[in-house]
């Protein structure tokens, strides 16, 4: 992120954000100020236009639209300018090719349009030193092919090392959704994902339904057997969540020790019915520990089940659920709670 404003100007875009971030539900954490930053300062047009139009509708900024607008606008508006850049000098390098290869040509033709001629005028006699004059010509013309044929080359690799760039973009933007310890989708993966699927909810579809799940006494399995085995056995535990979903459906660390499951076009009853099989699969597991193999058993899950309703938001949403997580919790763990 890049912010040119002078000490003053920042103060003063400071003394401007105060009063309208005291007056949305937001937190005042740095993501908020941000967006109210890049708000006040005026160059960020499109997050801008999202801000006024929530005013306008008296949609109030809570802490996950703020998120969103800061993943939107800020987070991967960095991610898109490198993208338009990166096609931008694709463009200029495709026609600086194009004019190089055409020029190369006529270059490669006027040198053997020269050729014959020389050879003629040599046949027929012509005046001393013009022989001579058109040799060297002809030594230019080609000299000037040989350039145009070097300028190609370069432009072929330039144009390698772009696509080298966009690739590395691209991943940048998979590892930004991804947990690194256990493989699936973050947070940020999650609440992509489920906002789109909602903004394109066909009415009278099904779902989408959610499934929290929280590892049992976590903090035990830490405490007996150490972190690094915690690790292994969240890792474990987000390979057995993974072997019970298909297709569409989404399997996200949502922090900590707590894993979500996305289940698109999925009603409350399928969406249960799975989060049982996954309670089963995980109780169910034996993780080997240490030299010697040891087995570890016991790890179990609670889980919440929400299905979305239509009009509803996607921390109510997540609410329902955990609220459902709580209650598994409470009636004794290793349980599924299906939301109403
Ligand atoms: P409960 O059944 O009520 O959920 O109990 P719990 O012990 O699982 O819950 P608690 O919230 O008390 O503790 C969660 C623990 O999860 C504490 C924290 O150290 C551990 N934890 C969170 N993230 C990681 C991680 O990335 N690796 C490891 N090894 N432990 C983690
Ligand atoms: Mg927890
Ligand atoms: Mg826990």
């Amino acid at each position: 992120m890049h912010y040119p404003d002078s000490k003053d100007r920042s103060a003063e875009l400071l003394r401007l954000a105060i009063p309208m971030m005291a007056q949305q539900p937001a937190p005042l954490h740095p993501i908020t100020y941000a967006v109210w930053y890049d708000y006040l300062a005026g160059r960020n047009a499109d997050l801008r236009a999202e801000v006024d139009s929530a005013r306008a509708n008296g949609v109030p900024l809570s802490d996950e639209l703020v998120h969103t607008l800061y993943r939107r606008h800020i987070l991967d508006a960095a991610t898109n300018a490198a993208h338009q850049v990166s096609d931008g000098l694709r463009a200029v390098i495709d026609e600086v090719g194009q004019t190089a290869s055409a020029t190369g040509e006529r270059v490669t033709e006027f040198t053997a349009a020269l050729q014959a001629k020389s050879g003629r005028i040599a046949s027929l006699g012509g005046p001393a030193g013009l022989g001579a004059e058109i040799d060297a010509l002809l030594s230019d013309s080609r000299d000037t092919g040989a350039s145009l044929a070097v300028l190609s080359q370069r432009l072929l690799s330039a144009t390698a090392e772009l696509e080298k760039l966009r690739t590395e973009l691209d991943l940048v933007k998979v590892q930004a959704t991804m947990d690194s310890l256990t493989g699936v989708a973050n947070r940020r993966g999650f609440d992509e994902t489920i906002e789109q699927l909602l903004r394109e909810q066909a009415p009278g579809q099904a779902g989408p339904s959610v499934v929290l799940i929280d590892l049992d006494h976590f903090k035990q399995i830490n405490d007996q057997y150490g972190h690094v085995f915690g690790d292994t056995v969240l890792k474990s535990v987000a390979l057995a969540i993974r072997s019970c979903v298909k297709g569409r459906d989404l399997v996200a660390r949502y922090g900590g020790e707590e894993f979500v499951v996305l289940l698109p076009g999925t009603a409350l009853a399928g969406a249960g019915a799975l989060a049982e099989q996954i309670r089963t699969t995980i109780a169910g597991a034996r993780i080997r520990r240490g030299a010697n193999h040891e087995t570890v058993g016991n790890i179990t899950v609670s889980l919440g089940v929400a299905c979305w309703k239509p009009g509803e938001t996607l921390e109510t949403l997540i609410d329902r659920a955990d609220q459902a997580l709580y209650r598994s919790k409470r009636e004794g763990r290793n349980r599924v709670t299906t939301g109403n």
